[in-house]
């Protein structure tokens, strides 16, 4: 009898053993896949992965909790008929971009939370249209923050003013957003703005903080509702890589001479299942096609991540 119960036990050990084997080398090969799946130099080509569904995307953000891989990571949300774009930093540091309309104020913030953050260092919000600070409040009570910006731009709509007073209660100042002004300036790392270039304009699109992030030798380019009126006046080097296409790729932006000017391998339109303007405008898909651009949307693709180490680029959808 005590024999038998001793067979069992190294039985049982055998089996332990081999499955602790499994559980290592199962997760050393898909985390050591992860840290080196960006490692080849000076290419620029784009890995891409499609139809992974959002349970992948969950696990591989989980690993960028961390933050030690020193990538880039970019994440398009899907917000509808509405703009969101959370940085992961290869620095640790966080930027967020605008945060959709009002009723997305929670998505955003359950998004950002379920990649492990409870800070952000940088916000902007591009300009105080409803479907890009709609949901900022709501982001900002839930999130500690060290600098927001925002155009020299207002409005009378309630959204707007409540933002300024979620803002002033948490004793922050806003900082004015517009070209020139630099978020980070490291050597390997920058974030900068490079619109709006002029001070006043007749619309509130054309005021939209226009920011460039450059990581060795990559780069994105994240446009607002920027009218083709404000990327003609741009100075500043705006070929890109990546690009979030301006203004839902409405024709108001993605001017020919631009398009070619920032020349990117993918650009990404944030924009709602037929929405009510009918965008994206099919020839603007065709001017970011023409110059070589793989597009993406939100509305087809869901949520949009693209992640870098600086030489490579690899895109993730969540359809
Ligand atoms: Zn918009």
């Amino acid at each position: 009898m005590s024999k038998r119960r001793n067979s069992n036990n190294k039985l049982y050990l055998v089996f332990l053993v081999i499955a602790l084997l499994f559980y290592i080398v199962y997760y050393g090969t898909s985390f050591g896949k992860y840290l080196n799946s960006n490692t080849s130099d000076n290419i620029s080509n784009v890995n891409t992965t499609s139809s992974i569904s959002s349970e992948d995307i969950t696990s591989t953000t989980s690993l960028v909790n961390e933050n030690t891989t020193g990538n880039i990571r970019v994440h398009y949300i899907d917000v509808g008929q509405a703009d969101s774009e959370f940085i992961e930093l290869p620095n640790g540091e966080s930027i967020l971009i605008d945060a959709g309309e009002t009723e997305d104020g929670e998505l955003v913030t359950n998004y950002i939370k379920s990649l492990g953050y409870t800070k952000i260092n940088y916000v902007i919000g591009t300009h105080p249209h409803e479907d890009h600070i709609g949901g900022m409040s709501y982001v900002l009570n839930n999130f500690d923050f060290d600098n927001i910006y925002m155009p020299n731009a207002t409005t009378t709509t309630k959204t707007f003013e409540n933002l300024l007073d979620t803002i002033a209660s948490k004793n922050k100042t806003i900082t004015e957003g517009k070209a020139g002004v630099y978020l980070i300036n490291q050597s390997d790392l920058k974030a900068y703005m490079v619109a709006p270039v002029s001070s006043s304009y007749s619309d509130l699109n054309s005021y939209s903080i226009v920011l460039k992030i450059t990581y060795k030798n990559k780069s994105f380019l994240f446009m607002g509702d920027a009218t083709k009126l404000s990327e003609n006046e741009i100075t500043d080097d705006v070929s890109s890589d990546v690009i979030k296409v301006g203004h839902h790729g409405s024709s108001t932006a993605s001017g020919p001479s631009f398009v070619v000017k920032v020349k990117p391998s993918i650009a990404i339109i944030s924009v709602g299942k037929d929405n009510k303007y009918n965008l994206p405008s099919s020839d603007v898909i065709k001017r970011w096609e023409k110059v070589g651009a793989k597009v993406y949307r939100t509305d087809e693709n869901g949520t949009i991540i693209v992640t870098s180490d600086g030489n490579s680029l690899d895109v993730s959808t969540e359809k």
